[in-house]
Formats: C-alpha cells, sequence, structure tokens
C-alpha cells in the first residue's frame, strides 16, 4: 500500500493538470489483500488496472527478504508484463513506461516497445541519493556497512550510521542486497526519476540529485502527494475515529500508528500503553497484535489474528477511557491528521505517514521500524528538526518513562514548541510547493513537456 497510494495519487494529479491517463500494471505473488482490493475498486476512471497472474513461489525459503520477493515478482512477470503492454499498445498512445523502485527489470519490456523508462520513487532523495552511491559504497567498504566507524556520508544528505542505513543493505550476504545493488546499477537507464518529495524538505539531496550530471537521469521532485480521502471499507472506522476527535478540544491528541504494516512485541506494547497512561494526553492508538519477539515489524501482508486489545496491560482501557481512543488494526489516517484535533504524531516514519503529517503540520514522534525509516527518523529528527525520538532502552524496549517524557515534552514542553513551529512552517512550505508557481508542479509540468517532446 505505501507503494500503491502514492504511484495513484501520482497517476491522478497527471489527469488532473494534464488530462494524461494511466494503466496499472500490477505483477502479484498472491491474492491481494483487502486494502488492496478497495483501494483498487474506488479508482477514478482516467485510471485503469491489469492484474497479472500471481508467479509461483514454491521454490523460495520462506524467509526470503522482501526486497527479493518483489524484485522476482517483477523478473517472473515479465512475460506477463510484455503481453499487457503488446494488448494496449494498438488502443493507447504511451508517453512513458513507469516502474517501481524495484521495477528496473521491467525496463526491458519498455526498451522493446521503445517507451520511454521512468522510475516513480515513492520515497525520499536521500535514499536515492544512497542507491546512485552504493556501487561505490559496494567497492570501498569491505565489511558490513553497520561495523564502519564514521557514519557515511551519502552525497548532499545529513551523515548516518551504517547501522541506520535502509534494510537491505545490513546483511551484504543476503540476496535482498544483491538485488538492492542489482537495482542501483540500473536507475541510470531511466530518463527519468520521479520523487514523492520537495525542495524545502530535503534542499541537500534534491540539489545533488539533479546536479549528477548529463548521463543520469532527470530527477523530478513532485511531491508531497498524499491520499485525501479515505477508502470505502473505512467509513465504520471513520466514523468512530472522527466523531471522537471532534469531541477532543483542538491540538489536544496525540495519533499513534506504525503503518499499515508495523509490529511490536508484546512487552513493548505494554510499555507503550503504560507511557501513554503516564503522560496524562490524550491519545488516538491503532493497535495490532504482538509480533513474536523483536521490537521489529514482520511487515508486509501481517496477518493480525486474534484480538489485539487482549495484549493492552489490565485495567488500562477503563483507566484511560474518555482520554484515549484504541482502535485495532486500521483506522483513516488521512482524516485523522487532516483533524482540528491532532496535535502530534507517534509514527513508524514511513514517507507516506511522514508526509501527510507534513502536510497537515502535525509533529512527530519518530519511531522507525524497517525498510528506510530509520534514515527518514534521523533525517526528520537532527537535520529537519521536526520530530523528537525516544531512546531505546539497553534492554532493547523503548521504556514507559521515556515515552511519558517524549510525548509530553513535544505535546507541552519547550523543545516541542520549537518542533511544532518548525512543522507548521514546513507545512507552508508544502502548500508553496505545490501551488501554480510552485516548484514541485514546475517539475511535473517539465516531466510532461519532455514526454509530450518525446512523441
Ligand atoms: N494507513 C492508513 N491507516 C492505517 C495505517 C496506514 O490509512 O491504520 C495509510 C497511511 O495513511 C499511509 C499508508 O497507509 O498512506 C502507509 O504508508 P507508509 O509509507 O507510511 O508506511 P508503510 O505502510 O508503507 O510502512
Amino acid at each position: 500500500m505505501g507503494h500503491l497510494i502514492p504511484l495513484v495519487e501520482f497517476a491522478k494529479t497527471l489527469h488532473h493538470r494534464h488530462r494524461i491517463s494511466a494503466t496499472l500494471i500490477i505483477p502479484t505473488d498472491g491474492p491481494l489483500s483487502t486494502a488492496q482490493k478497495t483501494f483498487l475498486s474506488t479508482l477514478p476512471s482516467a485510471i485503469d488496472y491489469l492484474l497479472l497472474p500471481s508467479v509461483n513461489f514454491d521454490d523460495l525459503q520462506p524467509d526470503v527478504k522482501i526486497e527479493t520477493r518483489i524484485s522476482l515478482t517483477v523478473t517472473r512477470s515479465l512475460p506477463s508484463i510484455r503481453d499487457a503492454v503488446k494488448s494496449l499498445h494498438g488502443s493507447k498512445k504511451f508517453s512513458a513506461f513507469v516502474v517501481d523502485l524495484f521495477g528496473t527489470d521491467g525496463f526491458e519490456v519498455a526498451s522493446e516497445f521503445k517507451i520511454p523508462p521512468f522510475i516513480f520513487f515513492p520515497s525520499t532523495a536521500m535514499l536515492l541519493s544512497l542507491i546512485f552511491y552504493l556501487p561505490e559504497l559496494d567497492e570501498t567498504v569491505s565489511c558490513e556497512y553497520s561495523e564502519v566507524a564514521e557514519k557515511i556520508r551519502i552525497p548532499g544528505c545529513i551523515p548516518v550510521h551504517g547501522r541506520d542505513l535502509v534494510d537491505p543493505v545490513q546483511d551484504r550476504k543476503n540476496d535482498a542486497y544483491k538485488w538492492l545493488l542489482h537495482h542501483a546499477k540500473r536507475y541510470s537507464l531511466a530518463e527519468g526519476i520521479i520523487v514523492n518529495t520537495f525542495k524545502e524538505l530535503e534542499p541537500g539531496p534534491i540539489e545533488y540529485l539533479q546536479k549528477m550530471g548529463s548521463d543520469k537521469p532527470v530527477v523530478y521532485p513532485i511531491g508531497p502527494l498524499i491520499q485525501k480521502g479515505s477508502s470505502k471499507s473505512e467509513v465504520d472506522e471513520s466514523s468512530v475515529c472522527l466523531k471522537w476527535l471532534d469531541d477532543q478540544p483542538n491540538g489536544s491528541v496525540l495519533y499513534v500508528s506504525f503503518g499499515s504494516g508495523g509490529t511490536l512485541s508484546h512487552d513493548q506494547i505494554i510499555e507503550l500503553a503504560l507511557g501513554l497512561e503516564m503522560s496524562e494526553q490524550r491519545f488516538l492508538w491503532v493497535v495490532r497484535c504482538p509480533n513474536s519477539t523483536t521490537s521489529n515489524a514482520t511487515y508486509f501482508n501481517v496477518q493480525n489474528s486474534g484480538d489485539p486489545l487482549a495484549y493492552l496491560p489490565e485495567g488500562f482501557l477503563d483507566r484511560t477511557r474518555g482520554r484515549g481512543l484504541v482502535v485495532p488494526l486500521w483506522a483513516p489516517q488521512a482524516q485523522i491528521l487532516a483533524h482540528g484535533s491532532t496535535c502530534a504524531f507517534l509514527t513508524h516514519c514511513g514517507w507516506n505517514s511522514t508526509l501527510e503529517s507534513v502536510v497537515n503540520g502535525v509533529a512527530m514522534i519518530a519511531w522507525p521500524l524497517y525498510a528506510e525509516q530509520r534514515m527518514n527518523a534521523v533525517m526528520l529528527h537532527e537535520d529537519v528538526r521536526v520530530a523528537m525520538r525516544p531512546k531505546v532502552g539497553e534492554n532493547g524496549l523503548v521504556g514507559r518513562v521515556e515515552i511519558a517524557n517524549v510525548v509530553k515534552g513535544l505535546m507541552e514542553g519547550e523543545e516541542g514548541k520549537g518542533i511544532r513551529s518548525r512543522m507548521r512552517d514546513l507545512k507552508d512550505g508544502a502548500a508553496k510547493v505545490l501551488s501554480e508557481n510552485g516548484s514541485s508542479t514546475k517539475s511535473l509540468d517539465d516531466l510532461v513537456a519532455k514526454w509530450k517532446s518525446n512523441s
């Protein structure tokens, strides 16, 4: 969902501003989730989609990493991608063939049909800069990146510890790393890369990427693109959450959620619950069942069976009744963040969640779990300074006292005041770049002008 949602927003924007229609060609490795099905059933008429036959993964080990899975889903779907493009080719005139960040093997089909290849990158300019830098890092560093004593200097970015880099580079022997490196080396084959970010948020890496040289793809920052409404299946949840928010004072609620797939350990859920209780602040928390052992996520197709509320500390719901609302599994995040009662967001720092927070001017507590979220947290906390970051204790958990202090600090304290004020400025910056003369609007217009000149 974290890739599909912004890609569809991009397609909507293309149609709204430039009357360009889009067809989503979707490779699969099994049935779609309910969230995906509902989302696809509500696409506007200018966007249609083709669901490709599921690929077979019987030969893969069960613990194969997500980057490997996605990349293999694409390579094993190449014949059906080719058929899909062939079937559309007579009836449509293609301006561009746009792939997801792990979809560069699809370029093969683009070149067969002579369609210009592009990448839609639903993450940060910082991660994109790391991807372009990765082949050099791979040649110059011989150990694991987490063992490098100094921070890694990704061009244009705040220095970051190797252990905070994106997940697939954490184990260089794993296939996931090899796949990322494979894609990194193919990124230069794209004519352009469309990135869901904007200049005020990431000036350093955007400037670097745009000056890489004429042998590199043109980088188009067109963000922040975020989903505006909620899908049909959320309507019931929406009314509960939004009605509850309507009854809370303006700017008083902490929203707590770990994205579409983030889960915590049971011990961590207990600490978080007791920390929220100790903070004495109002909160709206989307709770999932715990993962088995660690505080890391088991993301992608998380199967949440059972009742998540059963894992909360005894008496917690009674003690926080009125002040806190706990929602199992899923909430209408876009509307919650846009609601006047929401003051702050405790988030896993997924990039869509981050942009949704920025667009609504909601200050953040950065609690990264997986993918590139630790990099995002470093950027948001140390560089842009719109987030507080709780410390992980020696037992690997964020303790209840730390949680209570950070929550209170952000919502009531002096440090929080500065953070909330910087976030309001960033919100204004986000609105400006998307206005008629804003830099992201101009980037999108440049992209479309290029497509039109190609055709
Ligand atoms: N989301 C939502 N309700 C939830 C959890 C997530 O609407 O309870 C949406 C959220 O608004 C965002 C997307 O799902 O648009 C999650 O994307 P993100 O990149 O933040 O994280 P990911 O799920 O990819 O880790």
